[in-house]
């Protein structure tokens, strides 16, 4: 068989097992990790970058040809309204489900806690940023509103971190491009369906690479990797939400085959090289042009729709990322000794899933947000760099879980808002 003909998920799976093949084969040298640190990590940086690059441009022309395209601007608020629908309603899902795990198997109570806060020691250090970083200080009840309008609107192009001002500012560029003649405005509709077109390609040629970069992702995380002790410490807790996201993919599947009458493999098969470039990014924003290809090619979802529930869905759709919340706020709890009574449990629904809409989607980002959900029950601040020492010294293969399912969870409100709308192929 010729390599181009080999499906692009299969050639990115023989990647990671070269990425493992390396990465072991560079920790019995010496100076191997310092090779792979030096000579392999780049590669997989600028694939990083590569895919980082394009999501801004790609959302802005994707998103302005979807709105253009559309004949009834009455279709914008039903794609808005159920998108929000549908992403408030897993996101609770898997807060709830996290909640009900944790409580029922208990997996901190039996867990000795000195011998953890020794093992953890080294990450206590490096938590002070974090902590500084989810000090949100006191926000007004509209101040995601007030946010999500940019004073500068170029100002919110340069910024991954904006994607949900450049969501607005698309929105309003391209409904207001439809409330006037189409011959006034022919020239700028052809060129966003033109410039869509290269972008589109863009991705294609981005993902050429994606084998190698996912190689070089692996290799790197396994030459660097770290204490195994800890993990096998943490295991419970690991188990318990790894096993958790298992659920929620079944949840999806469910979904989709209940509502949208399609077959698990349709949608298992069609995200799957959007799920392991999750895996190997850690982050559903750099996934987000690999999501996006998917959903519409493999899933068969129009553009219109995918180009606004996607975006949307890497910012503010973590199921994952909440049920880690959940989960990892009872457990630390649950270690260190700090009851919780049933209306700190509700805190914590509302805040992770609060937390999950503001939180940024890129790597750790769950490691912040818990900072906020851990403060909202009253935590006690001198024991709060512990526990997320301890949490994020296991952090790093969950993360890579976690953003597979946050992705997988945006692709199949794609195709549930698609099926609503009967925009799906
Ligand atoms: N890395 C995750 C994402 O980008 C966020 C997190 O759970 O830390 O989806």
């Amino acid at each position: 068989m010729k390599l181009k003909k080999i499906a692009l998920h299969w050639k990115i799976l023989l990647g990671m097992l070269l990425g493992v093949i390396i990465g072991l084969v560079a920790i019995q040298f010496s100076g191997g990790q310092t090779f792979v640190t030096n000579w392999i990590k780049p590669l997989g940086q600028i694939f990083i970058s590569l895919l980082k690059l394009i999501a801004v441009p790609l959302v802005i022309v994707s998103l302005s040809k979807g709105i253009t395209d559309f004949k009834d601007l009455s279709d914008l608020s039903k794609i808005g309204g159920r998108t929000i629908g549908f992403y408030l309603f897993t996101t609770v899902l898997a807060v709830v489900l996290g909640l009900f795990l944790v409580n029922t198997f208990s997996p901190g109570s039996n867990v000795n806690p000195e011998a953890l806060i020794n093992l953890s020691e080294g990450f206590t250090a490096s938590m002070s940023d974090k902590i500084a970083a989810a000090d949100v200080g006191t926000k007004g009840p509209l101040s995601f509103f007030v946010e999500l309008v940019p004073q500068n609107m170029f100002n919110a192009f340069t910024n991954n971190a904006s994607m949900l001002q450049v969501i607005f500012v698309t929105i309003f560029f391209s409904v207001c491009m439809l409330l006037i003649p189409s011959k006034q405005t022919k020239p700028v509709k052809k060129f966003v369906d033109a410039v869509n077109s290269i972008m589109l390609k863009m991705v294609d040629v981005i993902m050429l690479t994606a084998p190698y970069a996912v190689a070089a992702l692996i290799a790197t995380l396994i030459a660097e990797t770290t204490n195994a002790e800890l993990f096998i410490a943490l295991l419970k807790y690991a188990t318990l939400l790894l096993f958790g996201m298992l659920l929620l993919i079944g949840v999806y599947v469910l979904l989709i085959m209940l509502y949208a009458k399609k077959s698990p493999k349709y949608f298992l098969k069609g995200i799957l090289p959007a799920q392991l470039t999750a895996l190997t990014t850690s982050s559903s924003m750099a996934t987000l042009p690999v999501t996006m290809k998917c959903v519409e090619e493999n899933l068969g979802v129009e553009q219109e729709i995918s180009s606004f529930v996607c975006p949307v869905g890497a910012t503010i759709n973590m199921d994952a990322t909440s049920l880690m919340q959940a989960i990892a706020a009872v457990f630390v709890c649950q270690v260190l000794g700090h009851d919780l009574t049933l209306t700190d449990q509700l805190t914590i629904v509302l805040t992770a899933t609060l937390a999950s809409i503001g939180a940024a989607a890129t790597p750790s980002a769950g490691i912040i947000m818990l900072v906020i959900v851990l403060e909202s029950v009253g935590f006690p601040s001198d024991k709060l760099a512990i526990a997320l020492a301890m949490i994020m010294s296991v952090d790093r293969p969950l993360d890579m879980a976690r953003t597979v399912v946050n992705i997988s969870g945006d692709s199949c409100v794609s195709v549930l808002v698609a099926k609503s709308l009967k925009k799906l192929k």
